[in-house]
């Protein structure tokens, strides 16, 4: 495994772009993020929202949402700042939900008094999809995260409303391209040019190839080419135009009544107590790319706190270290409670995606063959785990 020089993320995230010195695309984005004039990008962003404008009272944009502090701010800086009048669009998982979570969704409505459309994926469907994602990618929520960035479109093109606003461009933040636009119109183009007929072929067959029918995947399915020319939605990432900062977005939902986990769950297996925080198994699925990559979402906040000075490179690592390798408790009992799942059964099928290039069985314990950190005694290291050896070096 290589890592980042810089921030801390290595080499096995898939598309993830290095350069010759061994800094990833995500710091080289960030550098020149610095260098970005964003109060003109957000001249760019009145442009296009007096092009959608309406003088009538009808909604002029849809936001996506999930009811997070990102929807928070997103909903915040399109009808607060720029005086739209947006429809909120949630496609949400039939997991338990956190009290919190409810909460937040709620009070988007109330907070910036905007309507919202709330999209259930049907139990039966959601069971058989994730129940595929995760035995055979180790990849539970695949079908839920194609809806995310599908359905929003579905309403578009029923309600007449062209303008489609998403949160951050996930590529650019992170490093798998270097392309920094607005347009989130390759979601379209994955469904509608040559190669996307294909491959919304490809997502069809997919899944009913493995048991669900036509009318179960409606939620994957973007609407026909007819009807997407006759609305022609505009898709655009928020994160072009502002200044996009997971704590600064955190901020100004929490002046909005957003809440966070602080008071309520300490979840394992992360540094923070803002993100994702919706239903309770949804962790999981963040939690499972651990096996196959050799990173998970500790790494993920690190390498943010990093970029932004907040914290050393170092420290960043000894956070790494101490709890990555974490399947929150809760998470998973709630995962294995929905899902029909034994613990049992759950880590049987998580242990065929144990990447064995970067991994190593030791003692039943499957442990980072090069980690970031080293430590003086590797012997200590391949039979006690991490936060042991921390609590060692720290006496
Ligand atoms: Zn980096």
């Amino acid at each position: 495994m290589k890592y980042c020089k810089k921030c801390l993320i290595p080499d096995t995230r898939p598309h993830i772009i290095f350069n010759e010195e061994g800094v990833c695309q995500a710091c080289t984005n960030n550098d020149n993020k610095k260098l970005t004039d964003y109060e003109a990008r957000f001249k760019e962003l009145k442009v296009i929202c007096d092009k959608y404008r309406r003088d009538d009272g009808y909604y002029d944009c849809i936001v996506a949402v999930s009811g997070g502090k990102d929807s928070h701010y997103i909903t915040y800086t399109m009808k607060e700042r720029l005086g739209m009048n947006p429809l909120l669009v949630c496609v949400t998982d039939p997991f338990t939900h956190t009290e919190i979570g409810t909460h937040n969704l709620n009070n988007l409505t109330k907070a910036f008094g905007c309507d919202l459309i709330v999209f259930d994926i049907n139990k039966p469907t959601f069971k058989k999809a994730t129940r595929i994602g995760f035995e055979e990618l180790c990849e539970p929520l695949r079908f839920v995260e194609a809806a995310i960035y599908t359905v929003p479109f579905k309403i578009s093109v029923a309600f007449n409303i062209p303008l489609v606003v998403f949160g951050e461009n996930a590529a650019f933040e992170y490093g798998t391209s270097e392309e920094d636009n607005y347009s989130a119109k390759k979601f379209i183009e994955a469904g509608h040019s040559s190669a996307g007929e294909k491959l919304s072929k490809e997502i069809q067959d997919f899944w009913i190839n493995r048991g669900l029918s036509k009318r179960d995947i409606n939620a994957v399915i973007l609407p026909s080419k007819e009807e997407m020319d006759r609305v022609k939605p505009e898709p655009i990432f928020l994160s072009y135009f502002t200044q996009w900062d997971d704590e600064i977005n955190y901020l100004i939902a929490k002046r909005y009544g957003f809440k966070d986990l602080h008071h309520s769950w300490h979840r394992e297996g992360t540094l923070e107590s803002y993100g994702q925080i919706d239903s309770i198994a949804y962790f999981t699925h963040i939690w499972l790319k651990y096996p196959k990559f050799g990173f998970a979402r500790a790494t993920d906040i690190a390498c943010r706190w990093i970029k932004k000075g907040k914290i050393s490179r170092e420290e960043g690592i000894k956070l790494v270290m101490k709890n990555d390798h974490r399947m929150d408790q809760r998470t998973l009992e709630d995962f294995n409670k929905f899902m029909g799942y034994s613990t049992r059964e759950f880590w049987d099928i998580v242990e065929k995606f144990w990447n064995r290039e970067i991994f190593i069985k030791i003692n039943g314990i499957w442990r980072l063959k090069d980690p970031l950190w080293k430590l003086e005694n590797e012997e200590s290291y391949l039979s006690l785990p991490p936060h042991i050896n921390l609590k060692e070096k720290e006496k």
